[in-house]
């Protein structure tokens, strides 16, 4: 392959049709830094209305660093992958602390941040930095396997890609060389119907003269997605509503639920499941009167569907012992817990209906109740 030429094709082709994004007008590690945090497994639209909001609260890393963590998960609510927004705001702190407030320059500091891995180091770095550090991502990845025919699973032959990127890279403009490669996966050479018929690099392109290029990346089948079913108590009792907060590690540490159990459909009932889960703790009776509102959600590899009872009390407000969570026995119980559920009952606590939309929240949990205080439900 003639390097120069094919960077130069792409390099151009860059400039003409690159998209409009927000963080394309900027220079400052900060705001390359954090796009690149919302950008990870998440969409290009969903992410711009995020970074804008964000950057008006926090509008430096400093802001950042001096906010505090109810704060910023709040900011972050609904973009899911929670575990980013805190990693963040660690290294952020980190940054102020022990490189002066500046974003550091050098790749093995830079990837000593919480949450700052290969690609996300490469990506500040080129980006805001212009240094030679090359990059590779799942729009990366495609591009590469396309280009050079290479037929090899990408999950298991990473370091083959990480060469290959480093050698196309081009080092005198190696940010716009990344990004360049990236928006090619993104909006040319798509999973299916790559447009090889505009494509920049077409005549490059050695899985498009062996007519290959639908086929590649390879990509090993993936597991069918299980979905977890579960059941929520919506209790409330003057004004209030109980919810609980995840205190066991994992990217939802901190956030507020309502008391939720598993349960096996068509073996289970859910409105029963969750009554005798509130019911063992202390004096209250629960009356599930009406039809569930039905939440459904992704989590890492799981669908996940809310049935959520809204219920009141009978008799005292929850008092006592915290039951203790039973030694889980099925495969759907299994899977509930690695997901956090039940819920722990001993976090438990009355939130005022006024202080539901400041407090952080699951997003499918967020938009429930933010659609209730609206009066929408
Ligand atoms: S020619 Fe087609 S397969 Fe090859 S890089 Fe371009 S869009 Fe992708």
């Amino acid at each position: 392959m003639d390097k120069l030429r094919f960077q130069t094709a792409l390099i151009n082709w860059f400039q003409r049709h690159k998209r409009d994004l927000p963080w394309r007008h900027t220079k400052d590690p900060y705001k390359i830094w954090l796009s690149e945090i919302m950008l990870q497994q998440t969409q290009v639209a969903t992410v711009i209305p995020y970074y804008q909001r964000w950057l008006e609260k926090f509008p430096t890393l400093q802001s950042v660093a001096d906010a505090s963590e109810d704060k910023i998960l709040k900011t972050w609510e609904g973009l899911g992958y929670y575990s980013r927004a805190r990693n963040f705001h660690s290294a952020c702190k980190e940054a102020i602390s022990k490189y002066d407030g500046k974003v550091p320059e050098d790749i093995e500091e830079i990837q000593q941040l919480p949450g700052i891995g290969r690609y996300t180091a490469g990506a500040i770095l080129s980006i805001a930095f212009n240094k030679p550090v090359p990059l590779v991502d799942g729009n990366v990845i495609r591009v590469l396997s396309r280009l050079f025919a290479i037929k090899k699973d990408p999950r298991r032959f990473q370091v083959l890609f990480w060469e290959q990127a480093e050698k196309l890279l081009f080092k005198k403009e190696p940010g716009t060389f990344n990004q360049a490669l990236m928006e090619l996966g993104a909006t040319v050479c798509t999973p299916t119907n790559p447009s090889c018929l505009i494509c920049p690099v077409n005549s490059f392109c050695l899985a498009k003269k062996q007519g290959i290029q639908e086929q590649l990346p390879l990509s090993p089948k993936r597991a069918k997605t299980q979905i977890v079913h579960l059941a929520s108590a919506l209790i409330r009792q003057n004004g209030k509503i109980l919810l609980c907060q995840r205190k066991q590690p994992g990217h939802l540490k901190g956030m507020w639920e309502p008391p939720t159990v598993s349960f096996i459909p068509k073996k289970e009932s859910a409105q029963r499941k969750i009554e005798d889960f509130i019911n063992q703790w202390g004096a209250i009776e629960i009356n599930t009167e009406e039809k569930p509102d039905v939440l459904k959600t992704s989590r890492t590899h799981y669908r996940l569907h809310f049935s959520a009872f809204r219920a009141n009390i009978r008799g005292q407000s929850p008092s006592g012992t915290v039951p203790k969570i039973d030694s889980r026995t099925t495969n759907d119980e299994r899977r509930a817990t690695v997901l956090g559920y039940p819920t722990d009952l001993s976090s438990a606590e009355w939130i005022p209906r006024k202080d539901l939309a400041s407090l952080p929240m699951p997003g499918a949990w967020a938009k429930f109740f933010k659609a209730e205080l609206k009066g929408a439900k």
